[in-house]
């Protein structure tokens, strides 16, 4: 079928109106009528080629939900009508230990909702910058939110699990000091999330600024990265660091925050490397800096589960289609609270 998307047809150019097919629904497929897609840093830097292998044209786009428009013959989780949502991931090689544990996100064979290899037209996947998608049904996700909340439900399928599956792996709960650096689309997932596993938490901030809103998130402290006496004062205190900025910056001024056996774990791509981690710091408290890259669909699952729970849901701008390029330029310079939602119904316009 063809349908209209947005794109770039170089890493050079400005996304612009495409018209697109997708294939029709094979035995295990789900057929969604896309009715949001968020907005993404990785967007930004796959479709601008500061990634690696950017194919071109390039549907960015992988936060998406919808409604089930048709199914395959052999699908029995989901029918027509059926309020879903597709992540990063559509496909994988469904038999290594990874996807066997459901971490298809480690699998060596994922393969991404866009710029992914695929047997469909272009000969890789174009993603929710577009009307509609067709998805192998194991990577399709149940949405339990209110309707009324779709569109602030998107952003979760990235920003959502990104920080809600470091946030479970190192076992954030009551109790636990926690912190969470940088209060971007990343960031104030993680607030939120943290906030709602029952931990205390720190958000870290380079700008005064955002000290009001980052406590609005769910914070019980904020803390002004750039003021030492602040950051001083919660030396060897951190059980748990969640570090979603993505530009290059000092990690020693955080890890000196953990305890003895504390964590920090990066989910934030930088372009360039950090400086090098002071490796005493880590050798004398037993502190380890680690990387956790979005969650395994059944963790995805676990996830908009509890974020229906406990009502969460990300603080959305929403946009029309043909506004996506002012978006982005925004969204680099950090003027969005806290992610864009492009209505997919301004497709057809
Ligand atoms: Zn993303
Ligand atoms: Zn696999």
């Amino acid at each position: 079928m063809k349908i209209k998307a947005i794109g770039a047809l170089s890493a050079a150019q400005a996304l612009e109106p495409m018209d697109i097919s997708r294939r029709e629904p094979g035995p295990h497929d789900v057929q969604i009528a896309i009715a949001y897609c968020g907005v993404c840093h990785s967007d930004v830097h796959q479709a601008r080629a500061e990634w690696a292998g950017t194919l071109f044209p390039c549907v960015p786009g992988h936060e998406i939900v919808g409604r089930v428009a048709a199914v395959g013959s052999d699908v029995t989780g989901y029918k027509e009508g059926d309020l879903v949502g597709v992540g990063c991931i559509v496909d994988s090689c469904k038999h290594c230990e990874d996807c066997e544990e459901g971490l298809e996100n480690y699998c060596d064979h994922m393969v991404g909702t866009y710029n992914g290899p695929t047997a469909d037209a272009p000969g890789h996947t174009l993603g929710g910058y577009s009307q509609q998608i067709v998805v192998h049904e194991r990577y399709v996700l149940r949405i339990k939110h209110p309707e009324d909340q779709l569109a602030a439900v998107a952003p979760l399928l990235c920003a959502g699990i990104t920080t809600y599956s470091p946030l479970r792996h190192w076992q954030v709960g009551p109790g636990k000091k926690v912190g969470v650096v940088g209060i971007g689309g990343l960031g104030h997932m993680g607030i939120k999330i943290a906030h709602a596993m029952g931990a205390h938490v720190v958000a870290f901030t380079t700008s005064e600024s955002k000290r009001e809103a980052a406590k609005a998130l769910g914070a019980d402290e904020v803390v002004v990265s750039r003021n030492p006496e602040e950051m001083q004062a919660h030396t060897k205190s951190f059980d748990f660091i969640l570090n979603t900025v993505a530009a290059p910056h000092n990690l020693d001024a955080f890890t000196a925050l953990l305890k003895r056996d504390g964590t920090m774990t990066l989910v934030g791509a930088p372009a360039t490397p950090h400086p090098s981690p002071e490796v005493f710091s880590l050798i004398m408290k037993r502190r380890s800096i680690a990387g956790s890259m979005i969650g395994g669909i059944p963790e995805t699952q676990e996830m908009l589960d509890f974020c229906a729970e406990h009502g969460i849901v990300a603080d959305i701008e929403m946009i029309r289609a043909d506004e996506i390029n002012e978006a982005w330029e925004r969204m680099i310079k950090g003027d969005v609270k806290y992610r864009f939602v492009i209505d997919s119904a301004t497709l057809a316009e």
